[in-house]
């Protein structure tokens, strides 16, 4: 079930990427500001599983 649910998870990650109108995730992610995301890879993530567009 755990394999399963983190099947799903890359599958969604897949599909988002694919979906970024901009190079870098954070340009259209919600949570691009410093008090919202800690994350060391902000601004510049291509990967991050706490994408979410705006
Ligand atoms: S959550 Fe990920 S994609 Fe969004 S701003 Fe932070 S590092 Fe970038």
């Amino acid at each position: 079930m755990a394999l399963w649910r983190s099947w799903l998870r890359q599958i969604k990650q897949w599909w988002l990427r694919l979906r970024c109108p901009t190079e870098f995730l954070c340009d259209n992610c919600r949570y691009d500001h410093p008090s919202a995301c800690r994350r060391p890879q902000r601004p510049n993530a291509t990967q991050c599983p706490d994408y979410r567009p705006r």
